[in-house]
């Protein structure tokens, strides 16, 4: 085989969940990924950030399926996509190392000469350590930290070492403990562990929905009966699970704590959106509803691009218009100086930083968000303009027409073409559905109309963030009502808007 094209296989730790926990490497390797394999505890807004060019193979996590070890099936499918040369990335919940079948999966791949790397990831105890505050090991009351699996107490309980784990000067970490809570805890009392032992069980780690409780050996499992701990779920048991309050969650998680937001920006977009979120403790699942894509010709561009310093001023409608001007000046091998003196205008505060981001300085900016600021600016000109727009396929014309009446000159053209989205595919329908959704962002009138379509009555049920005055009035003729409209049409004030809201309406579980 040509050695230049010899796949490999990446064995990434996921984290627990939240990708924010991702390390560096992982982010690369799921960049250059041309498969990605992944079971059920890589939660979806992890595979968000895998580029949906990207073949995503899911296989199941517990291997119930085919012949033989699940872990080697997985091994021979790994070994099987790399020979054909592909770059192959495992995706596994947490650390690849622990509880991983690692050495299962890696065996065929390594007996058929293939190249692996392994990626570490947090594993679970750590990140559940973290997120409920506590040590997994201390001077003074833990000098050692065991990881152990609560399944194996079913099928092997002779085979546990109760009197050896309660005699322990440590921490346990329980992994896959839920279910048998009954059977490791009452193993470690009747081999002598103290009754009154802490116990701090972190359900749903890093996820939105992430819940910590604090018992002890004696009541854990009474108190696993009564509440509802899904699994995932990770137990820590020993003299460090005592959360510094006492009770509850210690770690501070932002106003967005909790928060499941759906971000419908298109693909390619909305980075900022997402990070903003995060940052403010919530977690973000990206579900495009519009596709943004060339225009149908680039023609008109292209013409409009060459004859720039006949124009007196160029509007730009939206920050995918900048980037559709700038893209096509620099194709034609030129810079900001082929526009001699035109001026520039941007509605909005997002395209104006578009523009600044591309290294043009925005000579006009009006206050309203919308054409019709625009058009209130121009209002002021002494004698007629020749004006280009740069806009969407499609849209409102309105800016033209009131151009026109006031006597200027205008030549439309498009920058690109943006699509509603046909449906929703059952990846990311499953997605939605895997928890619930607090709310959605809605950052355009052409999004509203597609969320609309796509989502239809549950949209109801979900809080909305709209981006400007026009989305909300878009979204009130579908007799939807924005629960919030960001003061400024960025992503910033999108984000305060819902924090602030959240703020005022604190709830139990947040
Ligand atoms: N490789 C993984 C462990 C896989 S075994 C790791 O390093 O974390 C699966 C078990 O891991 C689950 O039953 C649960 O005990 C634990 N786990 C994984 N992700 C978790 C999460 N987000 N929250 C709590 N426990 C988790």
């Amino acid at each position: 085989m040509d050695r230049l094209h010899r796949g490999r296989v990446m064995f990434v730790g996921a984290g627990p969940g939240d990708p924010a926990l991702l390390t560096v490497r992982a982010v690369e390797c799921l960049h250059r990924a041309d498969v990605v394999v992944y079971d059920t505890l890589v939660p979806p807004e992890v595979l968000d950030i895998v580029a949906s060019t990207i073949e995503r193979l899911p296989v199941p996590r517990d291997g119930r399926e085919g012949n033989g070890d699940p872990g080697e099936a997985i091994g021979r499918l790994l070994a099987r996509l790399a020979i054909e040369g592909r770059t192959v990335v495992r995706l596994k919940g947490g650390d690849p190392a622990v509880f991983g079948r690692l050495s299962e999966e890696m065996g065929p791949v390594r007996e058929a000469g293939i190249p692996i790397e392994i990626v570490p990831g947090i594993t679970a105890a750590a990140a559940a350590a973290a997120a409920a505050g506590i040590p997994l090991t201390s001077r003074s009351a833990a000098s050692s930290l065991t990881i152990l699996t609560g399944h194996e107490a079913a099928d092997k309980r002779e085979g546990i070492d109760f009197g050896t784990l309660s005699n322990l000067p440590g921490t346990l970490a329980i992994y896959m403990g839920v279910e048998q809570v009954e059977k490791w805890s009452s193993g470690l009392l009747s081999a002598g562990k103290p009754a009154d032992t802490p116990v701090t069980i972190v359900s749903h780690c890093s996820w939105p929905d992430q819940r910590i409780a604090v018992s002890t050996l004696a009541h854990c499992a009474a108190d696993f009966a009564r509440h509802t701990w899904p699994a995932p779920a990770v137990v820590i048991v020993g003299e460090v699970a005592l959360p510094a309050t006492g009770h509850g969650s210690p770690a501070v998680r932002g106003p967005l704590g909790g928060r499941r937001v759906l971000n419908t920006r298109p693909s390619g977009q909305g980075d900022d959106l997402d990070a903003l979120i995060r940052a403010a403790g919530g977690s973000s699942l990206r579900v495009p509803t519009i596709r943004i894509g060339p225009p149908e010709s680039w023609q008109p561009l292209d013409d409009a691009i060459r004859h720039a310093d006949t124009f007196d001023w160029i509007v730009f409608a939206s920050s995918n218009g900048v980037r559709g001007f700038v893209s096509r000046l620099r194709e034609a091998g030129l810079d900001g100086r082929a526009l001699g003196t035109v001026r520039l205008a941007a509605i909005g505060p997002a395209t104006r930083q578009e523009l600044d981001r591309a290294g043009f300085a925005c000579d006009l900016q009006p206050e309203l968000f919308r054409s019709e600021g625009i058009v209130a600016a121009f209002g002021q000109l002494a004698g007629p303009a020749r004006f280009l727009l740069v806009r969407a396929n499609r849209g409102r014309d309105l800016m033209r027409r009131e151009l026109e009446a006031l006597g200027h000159f205008v030549t439309e053209v498009p920058a690109y073409s943006s699509e509603p989205i046909a449906a929703i595919d059952a990846t990311t329908a499953a997605a939605i559905d895997q928890s619930p959704v607090d709310w959605i962002t809605v950052t355009s009138s052409l999004i509203a109309e597609s969320a609309v379509q796509l989502f239809g009555p549950r949209i109801r049920h979900w809080r909305i963030a709209s981006l400007s005055p026009i989305t909300s009035a878009t979204l009130r003729r579908h007799g939807i009502d924005p629960t919030v409209e960001a003061a400024e049409a960025v992503s910033d004030s999108l984000v305060a808007a819902m924090a602030g809201w959240e703020t005022a309406h604190p709830s139990p579980s947040s």
